[in-house]
């Protein structure tokens, strides 16, 4: 199957005519092609998004919102089609794309289609002056978003729909490792009624297709995730054109866990911070600090729980229950693990498995590769706790971006708090305990963008989602990305 540009409402080839392999993960093979697009078709693109920019930042905020709607309710009606694309391009379980990505990409428009209908801008009065001030809010004009491959649907959306609800025009980047959703939003915005040239989806490697959305000189804004090298790279050559930047980057997230925590739900989230999604969330919880107390216990039903999680195809049959059987899908009734999401990114996790005493760690679970029956080529990796007795080793301090976490005790609140921030990421943390002053105490000092208590992805998109230090810059969510859409332009009346 061939992937296709959605420029100015068409589908069109790459003027290149140059093609890129697109890879199943749970066979390894190769099931299409995409575009390598370069800067020819993102100029193109931008002209047509150029072009469309008076109209849309004139269309209502109704007429918006109307549009945002239907584009929600069209994702939401191809809800299998889309869930079964994602899982086959990403290799992540079937039903984590139909309970978490393809439902939070349709929650991603809807919730703007409503934000944009109650953003407001201020006014000042300045009082004893005869003057009022008021801050008009204008899109910025042509904006680029870039995504990653761990979530692509789920991401790529999370940037699009707040930028087109602001008024902007779109050139948007999927990841070139996971594009297929992104190519089937084009026919859905279409059906919604998305005038052409105000989404534009370009396809290709981020070297080429990106690097010609961060040069071009229209495109005046970059809402980008991604890793913190890639991050790096993006901020000096945007820097010095002034763009407006957003970077949402990697992360090392420390899950604090406390003798007092309802030690249940702890465990069972844990879990899954650990190692939804292969591990492949910027927000997963990969360095594990227990209190001494509960160290030993913890150790041992973490890993009993762990050789548990079963490593498969990421189509059960019974996530297609009821459904046609697709070319390829797996007998198996449960999967808590697919496949990582290419073969580099594999041998790179892997890397740090096979080093693991080098690198500060012993694996005290998983660490080999699965074999899967029908799918001998699929990268499927065990999931891997590794223990580690300090924090300043490698294994605690590089991202590893999949199914690994390391565990290691700790002997007070201070020695937790430090031990967390000790870090060059600040996205997320998590903390368990029932002490509500401990509680406040860490909220107040730990050095992330979001801090879970007691649980663990917990979203509300009302709120400001981001990190800091290595983490990124800006915020996404809520009100916080429509300001950061927008161009504040304060005007003062004298009377
Ligand atoms: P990546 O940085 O390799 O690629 C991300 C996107 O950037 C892709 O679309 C890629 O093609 C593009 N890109 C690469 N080089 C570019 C360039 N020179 N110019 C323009 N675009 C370029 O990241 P990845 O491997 O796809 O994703 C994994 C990383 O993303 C991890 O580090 C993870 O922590 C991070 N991530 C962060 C968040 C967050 O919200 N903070 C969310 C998800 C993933």
């Amino acid at each position: 199957m061939k992937i296709k540009n959605y420029i100015n409402g068409d589908f069109q080839d790459p003027q290149s005519n140059d093609w890129l392999d697109n890879y199943e993960p749970a066979s390894g093979k190769v099931y299409g092609q995409i575009p390598n697009s370069d800067a020819e078709d993102v100029e193109e693109a931008t002209a047509f998004a150029k072009a469309e920019f008076p109209k849309w930042s004139n269309t209502t905020l109704e007429e918006r919102s109307r549009i945002l709607m239907n584009i929600a309710n069209g994702i939401e009606s191809r809800l299998d089609t889309l869930a079964e694309a994602e899982s086959r391009d990403n290799g992540k379980p079937l039903s984590l794309a139909k309970t978490v990505d393809i439902p939070r990409a349709a929650s991603n428009f809807r919730f703007f289609a409503h934000a944009i209908a109650q953003f407001a801008s201020e006014s000042h009065e300045s009082v004893g002056l005869k003057a009022m001030n008021f801050t008009l809010r204008k899109p910025l004009g042509v904006v680029g978003c870039i995504s990653p491959w761990n979530l692509p649907l789920y991401l790529f959306t999370w940037k699009i729909a707040p930028a087109i609800a602001a008024g902007n025009c779109v050139i948007a980047k999927p990841s070139e490792v996971t594009p297929m959703t992104a190519y089937l939003l084009g026919e859905i915005c279409t059906e919604a009624g998305l005038p052409p040239g105000v989404l534009n989806i370009v396809h290709g490697l981020g070297t080429t297709a990106g690097q010609a959305i961060l040069e071009h000189p229209e495109i005046k804004a970059i809402s980008f995730t991604g890793g913190t090298k890639t991050g790096e790279h993006i901020a000096r050559t945007c820097a010095p054109m002034f763009k407006k930047l957003s970077l949402e980057l990697g992360g090392k997230n420390p899950n604090l866990i406390f003798a007092d925590c309802d030690y249940d739900k702890m465990l069972a989230t844990t879990l899954r911070s650990s190692f939804a999604n292969q591990g492949q969330i910027c927000l997963c919880g990969s360095r594990i600090f227990v209190e001494r107390s509960l160290y030993t216990s913890f150790k041992e039903d973490f890993v009993s729980r762990v050789k548990e999680l079963v490593v498969g195809h990421p189509f059960t049959s019974a996530t297609l229950s009821g459904r046609e059987k697709p070319a390829t899908f797996s007998v198996q009734q449960k999967v808590d693990l697919g496949a990582l999401v290419s073969k580099s990114h594999l041998e790179k996790v892997e890397d740090y498995i096979h080093n693991a005493k080098a690198y500060g760690g012993t694996v005290l679970c998983g660490g080999k590769r699965v074999s899967v029956e029908g799918y001998e080529g699929g990268y499927y990796l065990e999931p891997t706790v590794i223990e580690v007795t300090t924090n300043d080793c490698k294994l605690n301090q590089e991202e590893i971006f999949g199914p690994v976490v390391t565990i290691m005790p700790f002997d007070n609140e201070e020695e937790a708090l430090q031990l967390a921030n000790g870090t060059k990421y600040g996205l997320s943390a998590t903390v368990w305990t029932k002490d509500l002053d401990r509680t406040m105490r860490l909220s107040d000092s730990l050095q992330a963008g979001i801090v879970w208590v007691n649980t663990w992805m917990n979203r509300d998109l009302r709120t400001p989602f981001g990190g800091v230090k290595a983490s990124g810059v800006g915020r996404e969510g809520g009100f916080e990305v429509l300001r950061f859409f927008t161009e504040a332009k304060n005007v003062c009346i004298s009377y």
